[in-house]
């Protein structure tokens, strides 16, 4: 008999691509938008396995690439996840290579973060005292680790060391700003991680992402600019098949290292705020920690 265990909900935040993917994978089968602090959450999508209940929810919109990465709303979308019953999440992005010995197309779980985005909102907790939470290990252990032994299956092996440096976007970075970022040892260049992994820590989720990697940064390998192509000339033919490939097997890893993680209880990633709790700072209910 299957292992089932309905109160661990977990979500896949789906990336570039994802309103295809996330269509297929649930059959169709959708829950109301969900009324929080921030707005109506987007569309979310529900994927009922024999073991596993799965909400997704397409970051970009669900058809196509509506919704850049500055105005995802992203305090919404977790706050509805957690409304879920959701404890925890696989999020993936599709960020460049700072790293030229990277390959495009390469699955890989970034172990850490940093913040080059201007003006998000990046708190539930605006103006409220509380907050203050330690950032390593920035992802769910257990997460990464299962996480990890799946992409290892699949591909062969599974980077697990770089450091993805978050811009704000929309637009792409410049070559300098790429040369700084490597000067502070960033190998990856996105626009999404933040403020989602903060988000979640801060309601106490357990947050991992999976990167697909999309094409070089600027600078890191010389490219033609090409107008009307996709990133105008930074991804060959070739590679973007190969990012495309990628993609497709995103969902099934994600659930595969979701199902392997359901009885999970180790990592702390739940008492990401218990400080607080024990100094009668926050209550049992978390809906009562963020003004509303
Ligand atoms: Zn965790």
């Amino acid at each position: 008999m299957p292992k089932t265990n309905l109160n661990q909900r977990s979500a896949i935040i789906a990336g570039s691509q994802g309103f295809r993917i996330v269509q297929k994978l649930s059959g169709g089968e959708m829950i109301e938008p969900v009324l929080t602090p921030f707005g109506f959450s987007p569309p979310i999508h529900k994927v009922s396995l024999p073991d596993l209940e799965v909400y997704v929810l397409s970051r970009h919109g669900e058809t196509g690439y509506n919704v850049s990465a500055p105005f995802v709303n992203y305090r919404a979308n977790i706050w509805a996840l957690k409304e879920l019953g959701v404890t925890k999440i696989i999020a993936w992005s599709g960020p460049g290579a700072i790293d030229p010995s990277i390959p495009i197309g390469d699955l890989l779980i970034p172990n850490d973060i940093i913040d080059e985005t201007k003006g998000r909102s990046e708190t539930f907790y605006e103006g409220l005292g509380i907050g203050f939470i330690r950032q390593n290990p920035v992802f769910c252990p257990e997460l990464v680790s299962n996480l990890r032994r799946v992409i290892e299956a699949q591909q062969g092996h599974c980077r697990t060391s770089d450091v993805y440096v978050c811009t704000q976007g929309p637009r792409l970075e410049t070559r300098a700003e790429i040369r700084k970022f490597a000067g502070y040892g960033a190998t990856l260049v996105g626009m999404t991680l933040v403020p989602e992994a903060f988000l979640a820590k801060e309601l106490e989720m357990c947050y991992c992402p999976i990167c697909y990697v999309t094409n070089y940064a600027e600078g890191v390998v010389e490219r033609q600019y090409e107008p009307g192509k996709l990133f105008e000339g930074l991804l060959s033919d070739d590679e973007k098949a190969r990012v495309d490939a990628a993609v497709e097997s995103l969902p099934d890893i994600a659930i595969e290292a979701l199902r392997a993680s359901i009885d999970s209880t180790e990592c702390r990633c739940r008492l990401s705020m218990e400080r607080y709790r024990r100094r009668g700072d926050i209550g049992e209910d978390w809906h009562t920690w963020i003004k509303q």
